[in-house]
Parts: C-alpha cells; structure tokens; sequence
C-alpha cells in the first residue's frame, strides 16, 4: 500500500470515528497544564489527577510556585514517579516563567524547552494543545502505534516519528492527530498485545496485514 494511501485511510478513520479527542489530564489554564504534563512523565494521567487538585489549589500561579522550595512541592507531589526531580523542576519552572516570561507560558518550542523539566515532548504537548500549533509531541503510544501501522517506517527515536508525521499530516489535523495516537495506543493498540479484533483501522494497518514483516 502506497503511504499516501495509508496516511489518508488512517486519518479519515479516526476523523469519523473519534471527532473529538483530547488529553485525559485534568487542567484550567496553561500554567496547570505545564504542571500535570511535567508531572506525567513515566506516570499515569490517573496518578496526576490525583494529586494536582491541592497543588493548584495552594500554588494557583507561577508566583506563589516560584516563592516555594522543591523539599515543600515533594509532599503534594510525592506519589507520583521520580518527585524528588519533579518537584526541583516544578520549582525551577515557575521561577522562570517569572525571570524570563513575565509570569506566562511560552509558545515556542525552543523557548518552551529553556524551562526546566520540559524536553522535546513536554515543549510540543503545550504548543499543540494551548497554542493549537502544528507540533506533534511523540511519546511511547504515539511511537509503538505509528511504527505498527506503518505510517512510519520502523522508525528508531521520538525525532524521527515526530518528523515523518509532522511531514504526512495535514497541519491542521497534527494536533488532533496527537490525541488520535495515543488514545489509540493507550486503548486498543496497547503495547503488549494490540486488540487487532476490535480495532478499525485493520485495512490500513501494516502490522495487520503483515504482522510477521512488523
Ligand atoms: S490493527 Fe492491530 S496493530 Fe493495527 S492499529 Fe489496530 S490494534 Fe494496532
């Protein structure tokens, strides 16, 4: 099957069937999202909902984050995975949301990664989802399911599916698109064994049609 083919099969799948699809963490505005996404890294959004209700609560703005310390943050943030390191970047965000960025979110990419805590993914999650920009943050889901369905090529790192998606996508589906894999990998294709059975995207999916070759 032609790529082209595929990636169009594939979008107007989900298009139809799943018209609205959104990030699963709980948030009001930007900074809360900065927050629960730096949280979710190798945590569950369900961990993260969790906990980010007292800590939006006690620490609304980057202001009164910024005038706490990492060793006050753990204690809210404590069960989630690694929080001695989250709660330091936590910390060290918000203080820079208020030295560099007058106290707000930035939409770049490049300016969005200065801040710590927040790689690639982090940087793209926010452009996407605030900023509705064309940027496409590639996690273990959204890796594992565009290798299978072959709308990548076997592809080896989270930069490479990121650009070969970003290329394929029309822009102003990439963020939706977003959402689309990951629910996608998170519910039906999931890691350890795809429920194949139940999912529709089979006549476009390469792993289904030669799943030996996958
Ligand atoms: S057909 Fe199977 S492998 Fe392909 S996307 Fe669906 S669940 Fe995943």
């Amino acid at each position: 099957m032609r790529k082209e083919e595929r990636y169009k099969g594939v979008l107007n799948w989900f298009n139809e069937n799943v018209p609205v699809a959104e990030t699963e963490l709980h948030y009001d505005n930007p900074y809360q999202l900065l927050i629960a996404v730096i949280l979710s890294a190798q945590c569950t959004d369900k961990r993260v909902n969790m906990i980010t209700p007292a800590l939006f609560r006690d620490f609304p703005t980057p202001e009164v984050m910024a005038a706490s310390t990492p060793e006050v943050i753990f204690e809210y943030i404590r069960s989630v995975s690694y929080p001695n390191n989250k709660s330091k970047h936590l910390v060290g965000m918000a203080k820079m949301l208020m030295s560099d960025f007058d106290g707000v979110v930035p939409s770049e990419i490049d300016q969005l990664q200065k801040l710590p805590g927040v790689g690639r993914k982090t940087a793209n999650v926010i452009a996407s989802v605030v900023y509705n920009k064309p940027a496409m943050a590639v996690d273990t889901h959204v890796f594992r399911v565009a290798n299978r369905i072959g709308l990548t090529n076997n592809s080896k790192t989270p930069l490479e599916t990121e650009k070969e998606l970003v290329k394929n996508i029309p822009e102003e589906q990439i963020p939706i698109a977003h959402h689309w894999l990951i629910l996608h990998g998170r519910y039906t294709c999931i890691a350890r064994k795809p429920k194949c059975e139940e999912c529709g995207l089979k006549p476009w999916c390469k792993y289904f049609l030669n799943p030996k070759k996958t």
